[in-house]
């Protein structure tokens, strides 16, 4: 072989495996999602996750075949000597497709989930002002400072099942974090009605052409949360009470995870207490847990 034709025959190669691996991953996961979970997962997630005992019937299905989708794509690994059961997998999953039931995307970096049976140990570098680095020790619940993993402790996963309604989720805190860092944007509105051809459109009629349908910048969006930051830590300085866990004063990003758990574990309580940072994350992830319950005393009442 010429030196030429084996240069064309690699690029073709590298082609068709660019081409034929997306395609070939779109295949897999559609055939993932459309197989059934079994029925022990579904008994398994309604006891160890409250956040989706009362999600819509839709909802429910589409929760189930997202999950169908990650079970059958990320790797669980058990660390410590932990052996990964089938309800620590339905579990952690069930938390994660929670965040992305209204979002594109099936968190197409992550590769495996690290899981310890209780907090752990992690050893990093921080560098102070003066520019010294010194070696820090932490115990830690999760963590998720890599797209392609995310660490759990199990023991702090099932403390949502055990104390629902607290806001407090490791999971779904982790999760969240991902999901800032994967800087997908806002989740795309319900499709809206096609708009007439663009020569019948006046200038006019698209200035004032409503918000409504559109995904507004993240810019503007990020703005509007750091806001709502900078409210949480006048209250924090001045000693107040605060509906958010005050970890979530530590900085931007652990304010949006901190609010997510909050978003999901106590919707109805975090819209009344800073209804302003509900409808942020209504817009971030196009879901309104506060209906979901809703539902659910309209039901204990009937
Ligand atoms: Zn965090």
């Amino acid at each position: 072989m010429t030196p030429v034709i084996a240069i064309v025959a690699i690029a073709i190669g590298v082609l068709a495996w660019l081409i034929g691996a997306p395609l070939w991953r779109v295949r897999r996961r559609a055939a993932a999602m459309a197989q059934p979970l079994p029925a022990t997962t579904a008994s398994v997630i309604d006891r160890n996750v409250p956040a989706v005992r009362n999600l819509p019937p839709e909802q429910r299905e589409r929760l189930e075949s997202l999950m169908a989708a990650f079970l059958a794509e990320k790797e669980f690994i058990g660390c410590n000597g932990l052996a990964v059961t089938d309800e620590m997998r339905s579990t952690i999953a069930a938390m994660a497709c929670l965040l992305v039931l209204g979002r594109r995307g099936h968190y197409d970096a992550l590769h495996s989930v690290l899981v310890y049976p209780t907090a752990f140990w992690v050893e990093d570098e921080v560098e102070d002002e003066a520019g010294v680095v010194t070696k820090r020790r932490r115990v830690l619940s999760g963590e998720a400072w890599e797209s392609s993993r995310i660490i759990l402790s199990w023991e702090d996963v099932l403390e949502a099942a055990r104390h629902p309604g607290e806001g407090y989720n490791v999971a779904l805190h982790e999760f969240a974090h991902y999901l800032d860092a994967e800087g997908l944007g806002l989740a795309a509105p319900p499709p809206s009605p096609p708009l007439p051809p663009a020569r019948e459109r006046s200038h006019e009629v698209r200035v004032r052409a409503p918000a409504e349908g559109r995904v507004r910048a993240v810019a503007e969006w990020a703005a509007d949360l750091a806001e709502e930051f900078d409210a949480l830590l006048d209250a924090v300085d001045r000693g107040q009470y605060t509906f958010l866990d005050p970890y979530a004063a530590e900085d931007e990003a652990e304010f949006f995870a901190v609010a997510t758990e909050d978003f999901f574990e106590r919707p109805v309580e975090l819209r009344t207490a800073h209804p302003r940072l509900y409808e942020l994350l209504q817009e971030f992830y196009a879901l309104d847990p506060a209906s979901w319950r809703a539902g659910e005393a309209e039901m204990a009442t009937a």
